[in-house]
């Protein structure tokens, strides 16, 4: 990745993130990290996953979801890295979705680059940030507020 332009970030699929989920601990609001069990092929948000906080040691566990179900990836808990800004609030899942996220926007709106191996792009991760975190007029005040969770979160 070193080769990598700042202003280009290897376009990666959901999935790349979506297996460690960081989230406030129900009971002593420390950093808790939800992990992701293998999704046999359903969508990622249907694997059985276990909460296990950093600080306290408190373990859940939330079975696979059931066909037709929708259930909370974050388990009912609020994620942790939320960059709270003037116009809205953006999500990182995680330490690795926070480094995309800040490399991204602080590089500028460019378009994604291909995914080094087999061709697959996804713009999905880039894709469903809302308008108002992809304005240039915004991107100083949204950096900023990544540079403070990562300051005060991680
Ligand atoms: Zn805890």
């Amino acid at each position: 990745m070193s080769q990598t332009p700042r202003s280009r970030v290897a376009a990666l699929p959901s999935e790349a993130f979506g297996r460690r989920l960081l989230v406030d601990c129900p009971a002593c609001e420390g950093r808790a990290v939800i992990h992701v069990g293998d999704p046999g092929g359903r969508s990622i948000d249907a694997a059985a996953r276990r909460l296990v906080c950093e600080a306290c040691g408190l373990t859940r566990d939330q079975a696979q979801t059931p066909m037709g179900v929708i259930a909370d990836p974050f388990m009912g808990r609020p994620p942790r890295l939320r960059m709270e800004t003037r116009h809205g609030t953006l999500v990182a899942w995680n330490e690795a979705h926070l480094d995309y996220l800040e490399r991204y926007l602080a590089g500028g709106l460019r378009e994604e680059a291909p995914a080094a191996e087999g061709g697959v792009r996804n713009a999905s991760i880039v894709s469903r940030l809302p308008a108002w975190a992809k304005a240039a007029k915004n991107r100083d005040e949204v950096v900023k507020a990544i540079a403070r969770v990562r300051r005060e979160r991680l």
